[in-house]
């Protein structure tokens, strides 16, 4: 809570300091009303460290919300003062930096559709040159991890000191359980490239659906995240963005209670809690490698399919030595060894033969 002599920014500070930082607040700013209210019950968990909101919404399609735009800063700002909770908005442009400095929002987010782009981040990243505000960078919508890292550059660049990541999963063509893959090994990857850079999870648009955030929070946590940004709403079912994943600010902290927060151990049991950790990046990896071989068996039914339609053998030798030669040379910047290679390509050839092999006499 904010005393008579702490500053905001100050406030602020010691959140981005605190681990986990928790910020939430819903998708989208509507009405004073609404924001408002969240905020209060927020504030009343005890929880939460930040408020968010969306005031300008980068929305897929036209004719959808896109945001209640300048207007709802005061509404956030009216939250601040109400709560004593630093604030959050989502932005894009240059236009977009200005109007909420001028409303005092004490951190900026730029959203996953705008780290794509790095015209538009270079444009936010100028309109912040000698600001000194923490400012958070999304994985950019597609798995493209230059562009994560090339985003950060451009805020580090003009000086933005407090730099930190969110990973909110990324965009996967077709049908998966999650509205965006999480693809863990890919804010593992960051984290090794920008150790010292907190990184939070963003299980809301991960996950797209309310039921799967507790475990996605949890994995996050499990893998040595530094926060959680989650959408909360009062009354989710009616948001007007992102309906089907925002939960109640009261449900949120019945998530927080339930989440096992993992603790670093200082003293001699350090090894013990490293090891813990990089056992849990195997484990995470070893799922997401079982995930990869299951889809890659899909489409060696497809071929199975094809192949039986228009009377053509399984094995085709070409290919074969096609895709091994190629593994090798991959396999060997990789530090992987050609048995290896060998033995684990012959695995899977065997397994995706047994699978045409069963379409094609089916
Ligand atoms: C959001 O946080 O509401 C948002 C638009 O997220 P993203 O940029 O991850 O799609
Ligand atoms: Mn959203």
């Amino acid at each position: 809570m904010q005393t008579a002599t702490q500053t905001m920014k100050e406030v602020m500070q010691s959140k981005w300091n605190k681990r986990p930082l928790i910020i939430s607040g819903p998708c989208s700013a509507e009405t004073e009303e609404q924001v408002l209210e969240t905020a209060q019950r927020l504030a009343n968990t005890g929880k939460v460290d930040v408020l968010r909101a969306g005031i300008w919404k980068p929305r897929t399609k036209p004719g959808m919300f896109e945001g209640i735009g300048t207007k709802g800063l005061p509404w956030m700002a009216n939250a601040k003062k109400l709560t004593g909770l630093p604030i959050t908005v989502e932005v894009a442009t240059a236009k977009h930096v200005q109007d909420a400095l001028q409303f005092d929002v004490d951190m900026l987010w730029i959203g996953a559709r705008t780290t794509v782009n790095p015209f538009s981040v270079q444009e936010v990243a100028d309109a912040l040159r000698g600001v000194d505000i923490p400012v958070l960078i999304k994985n950019p919508i597609n798995a493209d991890l230059e562009l994560w890292s090339g985003g950060i550059e451009r805020l580090q660049k003009v000086g933005i000191k407090q730099v930190g990541m969110i990973h909110r999963g990324f965009a996967s063509y077709g049908n998966t359980e999650f509205r965006n893959a999480p693809m863990w090994h890919l804010p593992i990857e960051m984290k090794r490239r920008f150790p010292d850079m907190p990184l939070i999870c963003d299980p809301s648009h991960i996950c797209g659906n309310r039921t799967m955030l507790q475990s996605v929070a949890q994995k996050s946590i499990d893998l040595d995240f530094d926060g959680i940004m989650l959408e909360s709403h009062i009354d989710p079912d009616n948001a007007w963005s992102d309906s089907k994943q925002q939960i109640t600010p009261e449900r949120f902290a019945e998530m927080l209670d339930v989440l096992v927060w993992r603790h670093e151990n200082t003293d001699e049991k350090e090894f013990v809690s490293a090891l813990a950790k990089l056992r849990e990046q195997i484990n995470h990896l070893d799922d997401e490698l079982m995930t990869i071989l299951g889809q890659r068996m899909k489409i060696a039914d497809r071929i199975g399919e094809y192949k039986k339609n228009n009377n053509i053998t399984i094995l085709q030798t070409n290919r074969w030595n096609e895709i091994l030669e190629k593994a090798y040379t991959k396999g060997e910047k990789l530090g992987l060894s050609k048995e290896f290679i060998t033995k684990y390509y012959d695995a899977i050839h065997l397994e995706s033969i047994n699978h045409q092999n069963k379409i094609m006499n089916s």
